[in-house]
């Protein structure tokens, strides 16, 4: 069912409207007189005749028609018998803005599952309970107490809370930023993000999605979702911190680096959902998506009178990894023959400080025009000659003249500029209050640009042996056991087609020293045992051992020390194991998050990992690009590239032992966490070798 009656209803009951000012009651009815709204208004409430000139009704029975939209106001405990009303009535959809539901506790709750019940009964669907309400302000529409309807503009807005929701109008008021649409969604009930981003997805109106979350209900809708409404249209996303519910005890390192947001960055990262870390940030990004057109490269030209300001954007394009712009040689030859010969035609180009408003027009226009350019960033300092009004105009003009390359703006001072900003955004050309802020909105636009056109995403499948792992998994889940030994581990990543070090288990000292002969020195002895899972962390790993008496000296202290450390702990012997040289240890890895399913992890391995926490994390199932993207997210990446003529490490062997990974863990969805630390890699044509596996399954 579409939301349809919520953002275009032909008629509107207030139930619960009071004569009373400064009541919820009151505020909603006169708000939505005030906004304009051209439908037909009915309070009702028994005990008053008229309020503010409309005829009130004392139910929604005696109405005689069915209104299209209810909003209801009353308090919490008689909200269930107006449902019924609503559900009798055949009501399309009902906004509750009464607070006192779940958020109180288990009785509020309770009573928020019976309303719902009676709802979904009877068709109606639900915005609320605990919101603001819903603003529409090109339908003139204010189903909502936030106050006056903002400006009537591009961005659709959801909120989680109602509260910010009020800030967030007064902020973009001063932006003078307009709004398709306002909801706030409150305890999403019924209606949820996935509803109204779905929704704010087909609005016509609305080219950008914006909006502040606390949490996702249905991980896997929202994915998919976003993923596609994103293509066609910006999502800018406040998401506030988690409660941590998802996080439970790890074993794995994994486990313990995913942090309860992590899910939430991966996803949003795969959707192409932009993260932004305050209401500011987020109409700094707004503003851009949704007055000006996407780059098409990366590529800026800078355009200032002052010197500092143009260094500092510099600074920034450089930082973000943005191209300041090489302006060819018929450009600079252009700016030549007009700027004064103390100018620099060159990037950034300053036209000095007594330039006028037709030096600021002169300057963009020829930049735009040149073919090396993708974007402009134009700066303005207010001296004394400046024409800060006239040079906004200016700007306006040009940016409507070269189409297809977007023009920011950033007028610096606070009263000298403040009327040239306000002719800048009213005439659609985004203003910022720091060269690195209109740089950094920038460098979001070219990312959301790359990602959509990212690559088809093809996932590689490999052949493996899946009915090996299906029989080791399925025989721990049968006698309940969670972790999978070291041994099995293994021959579970040999099934997928991962290389893991020769070895065998010796249970005196001369039986190690006959094994490592076999296999060849230098070699590495492990402790032994089902009960300990960091064996480093108990002097349990000796590595690069050379000689049969090293190995058996090496056995003797471990039995010796290892049951005096942890008498607990069955041993049953001591692994030789053949010694990997000259390799990186990285660590690949997985964590199954409840709402979204397998979160991958890769980073510098080994035993710091935990301290270093240089590590990424990407949703299963991956792509070999994915996989690669990973990689470089990591500052590793820099290591395993290989610095100080050091040779670099086999980055496309790692992007597959990710892939493999995946689809492992896609194909297992039994295991909940997962490392493989290390995973020694060498240089490029060398085989990666899993020299330490750690699994953990559960009944899916
Ligand atoms: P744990 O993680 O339980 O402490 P590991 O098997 O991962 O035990 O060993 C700890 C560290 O010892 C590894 O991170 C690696 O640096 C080194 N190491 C262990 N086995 C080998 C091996 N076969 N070749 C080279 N280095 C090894
Ligand atoms: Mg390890």
């Amino acid at each position: 069912m579409t939301l349809e009656a919520f953002f275009d209803p032909k008629s509107v009951a207030v139930v619960g409207a009071s004569r009373q000012k400064g009541k919820v009651g009151y505020e909603i009815l006169t708000g939505l007189a005030r906004g304009g709204y051209g439908g037909k208004i009915f309070p009702i409430n028994p005990s008053a005749e008229e309020i503010e000139g409309y005829k009130c009704y004392p139910d929604l029975v005696s109405l005689g028609e069915v209104p299209d939209l209810v909003i209801i106001v009353l308090p919490a405990k008689a909200v269930p018998a107006v449902m019924q009303q609503c559900a009798d009535l055949r009501v399309k959809a009902a906004i509750i803005i009464t607070a006192g539901f779940r958020e109180v506790g288990e009785e509020g709750r309770r009573l928020e599952e019976s309303v719902l019940q009676i709802a979904r009964a009877g068709g109606v669907r639900v915005v609320g309970p605990n919101c603001l309400g819903i603003m529409v302000p090109g339908k003139r529409l204010n189903a909502s107490f936030g106050g006056d309807l903002p400006r009537a503009g591009q961005i659709g807005y959801i909120s989680q809370s109602g509260a910010l929701l009020t800030a967030i109008l007064d902020t973009a008021r001063a932006y003078g930023i307009g709004f398709s649409m306002l909801v706030s969604i409150g305890n999403k009930a019924d209606v949820n993000e996935l509803d109204v981003i779905r929704a704010l997805g087909q609005h016509e109106e609305t080219t950008v999605i914006a909006g502040y979350l606390e949490s996702i209900t249905d991980g896997d809708g929202f994915l998919r979702e976003a993923e596609r409404i994103s293509q066609n249209k910006p999502i800018l996303l406040i998401k506030s911190g988690g409660t941590g519910a998802g996080a439970k005890a790890a074993s794995s390192h994994t486990g313990s680096l995913a942090g309860s947001e992590t899910a939430y960055e991966v996803v949003f990262d795969r959707a192409g959902i932009i993260r932004c870390g305050s209401v500011k940030t987020q109409f700094d990004f707004a503003q851009a998506f949704a007055n000006q057109p996407l780059p098409a490269g990366p590529s800026v030209a800078v355009i200032t009178n002052a010197g500092g300001p143009g260094i500092l954007a510099a600074d920034a394009i450089e930082r973000q990894g943005l191209t300041f712009a090489k302006l060819s040689d018929e450009t600079v030859e252009t700016l030549s023959s007009r700027l004064p010969a103390a100018a620099n035609v060159h990037n950034p180009i300053d036209i000095l400080g007594d330039a006028l408003a037709d030096l600021y027009e002169f300057a963009l226009e020829t930049a735009l025009a040149d073919p090396n350019v993708d974007a402009a960033l134009v700066l303005l300092t207010p001296q004394a000659v400046t024409e800060c009004a006239a040079s906004a105009e200016a700007i306006i003009r040009v940016s409507r003249r070269v189409p297809g390359k977007p023009t920011l703006a950033c007028f610096l001072g606070a009263d000298k500029i403040a009327k040239a900003a306000g002719i800048l955004r009213a005439g659609g050309i985004p203003q910022y209050d720091s060269p690195e802020n209109a740089v950094t909105t920038l460098k979001v636009m070219n990312d959301y640009v790359r990602w959509r056109s990212r690559p088809k995403r093809v996932v590689k499948l490999f052949p493996v042996n899946r009915r090996k792992v299906e029989q080791i998994v399925e025989r721990h889940l049968r006698r309940n056991m969670r972790e999978i030994g070291e041994m099995e581990s293994k021959e579970i990543l040999e099934a997928y087609g991962f290389v893991t070090p020769k070895g065998s288990i010796a249970t005196t000292a001369e039986q190690a020293a006959n094994i490592a002969q076999q296999l060849g020195y230098p070699v590495v002895l492990k402790i032994w045992s089902p009960d300990i899972l960091h064996k480093s962390d108990v002097g349990g790993v000796k590595v690069g051992l050379t000689t049969d008496q090293q190995v058996m000296d090496a056995f003797d202290l471990m039995m010796y020390r290892i049951p005096r450390k942890q008498p607990d702990a069955d041993i049953l012997g001591v692994l030789v194991q053949e010694m990997c040289s000259g390799g990186k240890e990285v660590i690949l890895g997985m964590n199954r998050d409840e709402r979204f399913g397998a979160l991958l992890m890769f980073g510098m391995g080994g035993i710091t990992v935990e301290v270093l926490k240089d590590v990424a994390f990407y949703l299963a199932p991956i792509t070999a690009e994915e996989a690669r993207q990973m990689l470089v997210r990591t500052r590793t990446y820099r290591i395993l590239q290989g610095v100080r003529g050091e040779a670099g490490a086999d980055l496309d062997a790692i992007a597959e032992g990710l892939q493999r990974l995946s689809q492992l863990v896609t194909e297992f969805p039994q295991i909940q966490e997962m490392d493989i630390n290390p995973y020694i890699i060498g240089i490029e044509g060398t085989v990666p070798i899993a020299v330490d596996a750690r699994i953990s399954v559960e009944q899916g």
